[in-house]
């Protein structure tokens, strides 16, 4: 080795020792003759100083220092003088007094400073990704990442899984996004597909028999980025034998406390993860993935205004539709400015209005309320008992802020779901040293695809429905029938998800059948599948966790972006690579291709 000690792993105890240590040029001070170096490595900083009275030469040398030289140097461990010490450095009550000095390599200015946590363009970040993994942020994201797979590993071993590897270049398989199709250059015509999660290859390990198996499987979804998506990302892919859902929720709780109590043992987290029936978060929370930080629940409010003289509520219920909103505590006092951008905010998920309430503190209780306590533009045209009763089924308090939308009970749902997350994080409702895990269970198995006027799988469409629930999967009963699902959440976030799956030739093609999938289709895509059900394929169900997603949150990261080595920017482009990027004639040909434009 070219090194004896990490810079980090010094400290008094290394006193008078002579030791060498290698790494970059952090930052250099030249002070009355001394010449001081900051040296970085992976493990940390260590100050190295160069004396001309020790050696002349190497003084001589470090004077030619750059930020980001590779340097090795060898020298005896001091504790530094009084005054001197660094109370905030892990090596600050210590020096290195160089001997001798080599550089390893020299360093163009760079085009961001690595020192410092200076915000830097991102996309120039991307570009230069092996500079920005110098910088303290990203380095510790991917030593992070790097426990947390290493925690789920070995977990995952102690409960007698198997690591399995399964192939890149398949046939698609369905998790609701835009494959990526490599061309085949032996089979002309013919394409493979990028795994959109190895889904069908480890139900498969379950019919050759292998009851555990787990992989930190990479995914490719052709889908627009977004902050917490990448076109291909990384899954801890399960899929376990003879199960129920709560043997697989158990095993993920139990994984993921062994991660929080090894990894964030500071942070505040549930010992049990509530199961949540998927019907309540949504009633509750408007949200299959709700943040369980704060309360701010979604009430229904229909039968108290139906017959009230404010238009868009009795117009809205008498078609169908319902009221229902959730209470800002202490917002009373909004301005009307104020509350005039939480109607646009509401207008940005697609609403059409939201009628903020504000129960001002002018009054002393509730009971005491009267219409000038009030201030609302649906004031005059509601009754005292009916603001009474607003207040107390909402729960809402003098000063309080209730806001209300009406609308059909899915899209009422859906704003005041995405309302009340916004607003919660705003208010600063939500602890950011709490992990509210949680399972939400139970989804539906189909929803109606009105664009395809179809019915297309919630999960996908391997996952088994409750038992009792089969006789609903028919063409006009499939939107009742519950599946045996569940989701685990965080803070806002769905972080993985699974199901029991079917593992039955019949009920696997009815449900395909009832998704509208031709016969040929069904089984040209899935035929391989269904045989192997034929032959004594066990009951089984699984679970994938997004492993970015999870290492993002569990770090505080803003974007999955930081926690993943080499991602691609929000257009899906490499930008270190400068990939996609075109390719020779002759390659398109041998693919037996053709550009629209040749
Ligand atoms: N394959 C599913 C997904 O990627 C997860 C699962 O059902 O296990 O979402």
């Amino acid at each position: 080795m070219l090194r004896t000690h990490n810079a980090q792993s010094l400290n008094l105890n290394n006193k008078g020792q002579k030791v060498t240590v290698a790494g970059w040029v952090d930052r250099r001070r030249d002070h009355g003759g001394l010449i001081f170096i900051d040296l970085r490595d992976r493990s940390g900083l260590l100050q190295i100083v160069f004396n001309p009275e020790t050696n002349k030469e190497a003084h001589e040398l470090a004077g030619t220092l750059r930020s980001e030289f590779c340097i090795q140097v060898t020298g005896v461990i001091s504790p530094r003088p009084e005054g001197t010490i660094n109370e905030k450095l892990p090596t600050g009550e210590i020096e290195l007094l160089a001997e001798s000095l080599k550089i390893l390599n020299t360093s163009e200015t760079p085009p961001f400073y690595i020192n410092e946590e200076v915000d830097v363009d991102e996309n120039l970040r991307l570009k230069y990704r092996y500079l920005d993994m110098r910088r303290p942020t990203l380095k510790n994201n991917l030593i992070f990442r790097h426990k947390v797979v290493h925690l789920m590993r070995t977990f995952l071993d102690s409960e007698d899984f198997l690591e399995v590897e399964t192939p890149i270049l398949t046939k698609s398989t369905p998790e609701g996004a835009r494959d990526y199709l490599v061309p085949s250059r032996l089979h002309e015509g013919t394409f493979y597909a990028l795994p959109q999660s190895p889904q069908q290859m480890k139900q498969l390990l379950m019919c050759g028999g292998l009851e555990r198996y787990y992989q930190v499987a990479k995914c490719f979804r052709d889908e627009d980025t977004r902050a917490d998506r990448q076109p291909e990302f990384t899954q801890l892919d399960i899929e376990m034998s003879f199960v129920e859902p709560e043997d697989v929720m158990g095993m993920i709780e139990r994984m993921l406390l062994k991660i929080m109590d090894t990894l964030r043992p500071d942070a505040k987290y549930p010992r049990h993860f509530p199961r949540i029936q998927y019907s309540e978060a949504m009633s509750k929370y408007g949200s299959d993935k709700p943040d369980l930080r704060f309360k701010m629940y979604i009430t229904d409010i229909s039968d108290i205004v139906k017959d009230s003289e404010f238009g868009v509520f009795k117009n809205t219920v008498a078609n169908g539709g319902t009221v229902k909103g959730v209470v800002l505590p202490g917002c009373a006092g909004y301005s009307r400015a104020e509350q005039q951008e939480l109607v646009e905010l509401t207008k940005t998920y697609g609403s059409k209005g939201m009628v903020p309430l504000a129960y001002t503190s002018e009054m002393a209780s509730i009971e005491e309320l009267t219409p000038e306590t009030v201030k609302s533009v649906a004031t005059k045209y509601l009754s005292v008992d009916q603001l009474k009763e607003i207040a107390v089924r909402m729960g809402a308090n003098p000063g309080d802020l209730v806001c209300l939308i009406a609308d059909r009970e899915d899209k009422a749902l859906e704003y005041c779901g995405r309302f009340r997350q916004d607003m919660g994080l705003k208010l600063g409702l939500a602890d950011p040293n709490e992990f509210a895990f949680a399972f939400v269970v139970d989804f539906p198995l189909f929803k109606w695809d009105e664009e395809g006027n179809r019915w297309d799988a919630v999960h996908h469409l391997f996952t088994a429905p409750f038992e009792e629930d089969i006789p609903l999967i028919t063409m006009e009963n499939a939107g009742k029938a519950r599946s045996q699902t569940y989701d685990i959440v965080l803070n806002g976030f769905e972080i993985g998800g699974g199901g029991i799956r079917i593992h039955n030739a019949e009920l696997q093609e009815k449900v395909l059948e009832v998704m509208g999938y031709p016969k040929d289709i069904a089984e040209d895509r899935f035929g391989h599948l269904i045989e192997a059900f034929k032959y004594g394929a066990p009951p089984h169900g699984g679970i994938a966790m997004g492993i970015d997603r999870v290492v993002m949150l569990l770090c505080g990261a803003d974007s999955i972006r930081e926690v993943i080595a080499f991602p691609k920017n929000q257009s899906a482009q490499d930008l270190l690579f400068n990939a996609p990027s075109t390719v020779e004639k002759q390659q398109i040909k041998d693919l037996h291709i053709k550009l629209i434009d040749d």
